[in-house]
C-alpha cells in the first residue's frame, strides 16, 4: 500500500511533565494517528492529527458489546539520539489475531508500521530519556457502528495514542506478592483469552481488587474449567525456574502470547539455560516451593518487562519464593532485556526497530 498518511500537526505544543513524575499511562502527547473503516469501502483515510477527544454516538457498538481491541508497545531513545521500536511487527500481527478473534477487520501490516513510525516520529520530543523511561504507544480498535443489533459492526475507527512513562521501578526491580485466584477466573479456553481485548481486562477487575485489599499487587490466575493449571499473572505472562529449569505455561487458547514472553524464552535458549513450555498445576508448584526446588518465579510483560514474585498465597497459604528477593536469573533477564531496548547492550536478534526521523 502506498503512503497516504495524511499529517495535520499542532503548534499548540502541551507542556511535558518532568521526566521523575510521569507515572504510567496519564500524561499524553500532542499528536494521535487514527484511521476509519466502513463496510464496502475498506479502512480509509489514515492521518496524524493533533491529540483531541473523539465523538461518537452513544449507540456506538464497542460501548454496548465490547467489540474492541489494542495493543501496547515502547518506543525508546537511546543516547546517540536513535528512536527504537521493540518487536513492533509482533504486536502488528498480534493486533490482527486479535482483531480476528473479534470479527474486527483485518488491517495491513506496512501501513500499521508505518503509521506507527510516524505518529512517533511526530511526537519524538516527547520521548523520555532518563533510566526506566520510555514512551508507551497504545494502538486500538474500536467499534462505532451506531447500531443495537447483535453481530458485528460495519464500521470502526483504528487509533494509535501516545504517553510518556516513567520507571516502573522507582526503587529498583521489587519482588511482588501474588495471591492466587482460586473462585474467579480471567479466560477460559475457545473465549477470548488468547486476543488483547477489553473485556478480558473487565473480566479481571474484582479478583485484583479483592486481592489489593488482602495487601497482594496480583492475582495468580488458573485455568477456568479445573482451577488446577498455572495461566498468567495478572496482565503478565508467568515463569518458574524449578531445579534449575525455567518453566511457563505453554500457550493453550486461554493464554494470551506475550511478546516478552517470547522473547524470555529466546535468550533462555540463547543462554543454554534449559526452558520449557508445559502445563502447570498450583499442587506441583506449591510443592515445589515447599520443597526449596522453586528457585525463582516472574511475571513478564511489555510495561514492567520483568516483575519477580517474592511470595506466593495459596489457599491461605504464603509461600516465600527466593527468600523474597529478585533471582539471579529475573534480574539477568531484566538487565538484558532492557539494556537491548535502550540499545545499550547488543542486539543479536534483531529485535529493534529504528524510527527515522
Ligand atoms: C499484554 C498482555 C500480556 C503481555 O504481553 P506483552 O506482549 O509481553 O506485553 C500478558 N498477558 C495479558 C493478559 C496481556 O494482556
Amino acid at each position: 500500500m502506498a503512503s497516504t498518511i495524511d499529517i495535520q500537526t499542532t503548534t499548540k505544543k502541551k507542556q511535558k511533565p518532568l521526566q521523575h513524575e510521569l507515572g504510567f499511562g496519564i500524561h499524553f502527547t500532542d499528536h494521535m494517528f487514527i484511521m476509519d473503516y466502513s463496510e464496502g469501502k475498506g479502512w480509509y483515510d489514515p492521518r496524524i492529527v493533533p491529540y483531541q477527544p473523539i465523538v461518537l454516538d452513544p449507540a456506538a457498538k464497542v460501548f454496548h458489546y465490547g467489540q474492541t481491541i489494542f495493543e501496547g508497545l515502547k518506543a525508546f531513545k537511546t543516547e546517540e539520539g536513535k528512536v527504537l521500536l521493540f518487536r513492533p511487527d509482533r504486536n502488528i500481527q498480534r493486533l490482527n489475531r486479535s482483531n480476528e478473534r473479534l470479527g474486527v477487520p483485518h488491517i495491513d501490516e506496512d501501513l500499521a508500521l508505518e503509521a506507527l513510525k510516524k505518529v512517533i516520529a511526530v511526537d519524538q520530543d516527547w520521548i523520555p530519556t532518563e533510566p526506566g523511561t520510555s514512551l508507551y504507544v497504545r494502538p486500538f480498535v474500536i467499534a462505532t457502528q451506531p447500531a443495537l443489533g447483535v453481530d458485528a459492526s460495519t464500521h470502526y475507527q483504528f487509533i494509535i495514542i501516545m504517553s510518556p512513562v516513567g520507571n516502573y521501578y522507582t526503587e529498583g526491580v521489587n519482588p511482588v506478592k501474588i495471591f492466587v485466584e482460586n473462585e474467579y477466573v480471567r479466560a477460559v479456553k475457545g473465549g477470548i483469552g488468547e486476543a488483547k481485548t477489553a473485556g478480558n481486562y473487565a473480566a479481571s477487575l474484582k479478583a485484583q481488587e479483592i486481592a489489593k485489599e488482602k495487601g497482594y499487587s496480583q492475582v495468580l490466575w488458573l485455568d477456568g474449567v479445573h482451577r488446577k493449571y498455572i495461566e498468567e499473572v495478572g496482565s503478565m505472562n508467568v515463569f518458574f525456574k524449578i531445579n534449575g529449569t525455567v518453566y511457563t505455561p505453554k500457550l493453550n487458547g486461554s493464554i494470551l502470547d506475550g511478546i516478552t514472553r517470547s522473547s524470555i524464552i529466546q535468550l533462555l535458549r540463547h543462554w543454554d539455560i534449559p526452558v520449557e513450555e508445559s502445563t502447570m498445576s498450583i499442587e506441583d508448584l506449591y510443592n515445589d516451593a515447599k520443597s526449596g526446588a522453586l528457585e525463582e518465579a516472574f511475571g513478564t510483560g511489555t510495561a514492567a518487562v520483568i516483575s519477580p514474585i517474592g511470595e506466593l498465597n495459596w489457599r491461605g497459604e504464603q509461600l516465600t519464593i527466593a527468600d523474597g528477593k529478585t533471582g539471579e536469573v529475573s534480574s539477568k533477564l531484566y538487565d538484558t532485556l532492557t539494556g537491548i531496548q535502550r540499545g545499550t547492550k547488543p542486539d543479536p536478534f534483531g529485535w529493534m526497530v529504528e524510527v527515522t526521523l
